[in-house]
C-alpha cells in the first residue's frame, strides 16, 4: 500500500484544521490540496520534516477550488517542480476560476471583507500550461501512482474525490471530521450546496469500497463504513433542520443563530469537548452553512414545492 502522509497546514495557528496529503514518487512528490495562500510557509515546514522542499512537488490534485483547498495552487504552479512549476489538476467546472480567479476573489472578499488577506493570503492564477483539466474517472498517472477522480457534487459543483488504491481523498464532500472524539459536520457553503446531489455522491463514495478516508479537514481514518453512516445521518439531520426552519423564510441572522445553537447542541450531545468548537468552526463556519442552506432552499425547495 502506498504511504500517504498528512501535512498539517496549521491554519490560523490551529492544528488539525486544514491538511494537504503527501504521496512520494521517484521524481519527487504529489500532493492532494495546495491549502490556502496563507499557509505556504507551513507547507514548506511540513515538507521539510520529510526532507522535501517545494522543488520536489511535481503535481497538485485539487478536490475543488475553495480558497482553503486551492488558494496556493497558482503559487505552486510557479514555484514547484524545481521552479518549472507543478502541474495542477482540476474539475472542468472549476478550471475557469483557476485561470482567472478575479470573480472568485471578489465574491470571497464580499464575504470576508478585511479578514480576507489574513485568512487566505494571495490567490494567484494558474498559468494555462500548468492547468490540467480532468474528466470524471479519467485516471491521473504520476509515475507508478494512479489516482481516479470521482465527480462528487453536493458541497460544490466542481468537486472531485480521488481514489488512490484503497484510500479515498474526500475533500469536503466526505464531511468535516477532526481528530478527537467521533464527530462529523456537513459543510454547506453557498452557492452550490445541494442535498440530493450530495446523497448521490455519498453513494458513489460508498461504492468504491475504500479502506481509508482522508478528508481535507482532517486526517486519515480507517473506518469508512462508520464515517459514511455518520455522513448519511448528518445529511438527514440537516434536512430535518431545514424542513423545520426554512419554510417560514426567516431572515438570515435568525437562520444563522438557530443553526449555531443547533450545531452546539448536537456537538454537546455527541460529547465534543468545548475546546474543539473553535477548530470545527475554523474548518467550516456555521454561518456560512446557514447561508448555503437558505440559498439551496429558496432555489430548489420553494420553487418546486
Ligand atoms: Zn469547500
Amino acid at each position: 500500500m502506498t504511504e500517504v502522509y498528512t501535512l498539517d497546514l496549521n491554519f490560523q495557528g490551529i492544528p488539525h484544521v486544514i491538511a494537504s496529503y503527501l504521496i512520494k514518487h521517484p521524481r519527487g512528490a504529489a500532493i492532494i490540496e495546495s491549502g490556502p495562500g496563507s499557509t505556504i510557509e507551513a507547507l514548506k515546514a511540513a515538507l521539510k520534516v520529510h526532507d522535501l522542499t517545494v522543488d520536489d512537488i511535481t503535481d497538485v490534485l485539487l478536490t475543488h477550488i475553495h480558497l482553503d483547498h486551492a488558494g496556493a495552487a497558482g503559487w505552486l504552479a510557479r514555484h514547484g517542480d524545481h521552479g518549472q512549476g507543478a502541474r495542477i489538476y482540476v474539475h472542468p467546472n472549476g478550471a475557469g476560476h483557476m485561470l482567472n480567479p478575479e470573480k472568485l476573489i471578489n465574491s470571497a472578499t464580499r464575504i470576508y471583507g478585511p479578514l480576507m488577506d489574513q485568512l487566505w493570503g494571495e490567490f494567484l492564477c494558474v498559468p494555462e500550461d500548468k492547468l490540467i483539466v480532468i474528466q470524471d474517472q479519467q485516471e491521473v498517472v504520476i509515475d507508478h501512482l494512479r489516482f481516479c477522480p470521482l465527480d462528487t457534487p453536493g458541497h460544490a459543483e466542481h468537486h472531485y474525490a480521488y481514489l488512490l488504491e484503497d484510500t479515498l481523498f474526500t475533500g469536503d464532500v466526505g464531511g468535516i471530521r477532526l481528530p478527537g472524539p467521533p464527530h462529523l459536520r456537513v459543510p454547506m457553503p453557498p452557492p452550490e450546496f445541494h442535498l440530493e446531489r450530495w446523497r448521490e455522491s455519498l453513494g458513489k463514495m460508498q461504492e468504491t469500497s475504500c479502506k481509508r478516508l482522508a478528508p481535507t479537514h482532517f486526517g486519515i481514518y480507517d473506518n469508512p463504513e462508520w464515517h459514511f453512516e455518520m455522513l448519511q445521518r448528518g445529511l438527514d439531520e440537516v434536512e430535518a433542520f431545514m424542513i423545520e426552519t426554512l419554510p417560514a423564510d426567516p431572515p438570515m441572522p435568525a437562520i444563522s443563530d438557530k443553526f449555531m445553537q443547533w450545531t452546539g447542541a448536537r456537538a454537546k450531545r455527541e460529547g465534543l469537548p468545548d475546546e474543539m468548537t473553535g477548530a470545527y468552526e475554523a474548518a467550516n463556519p456555521s454561518w456560512m452553512s446557514a447561508t448555503g442552506m437558505q440559498r439551496y432552499w429558496r432555489k430548489y425547495r420553494v420553487a418546486v414545492g
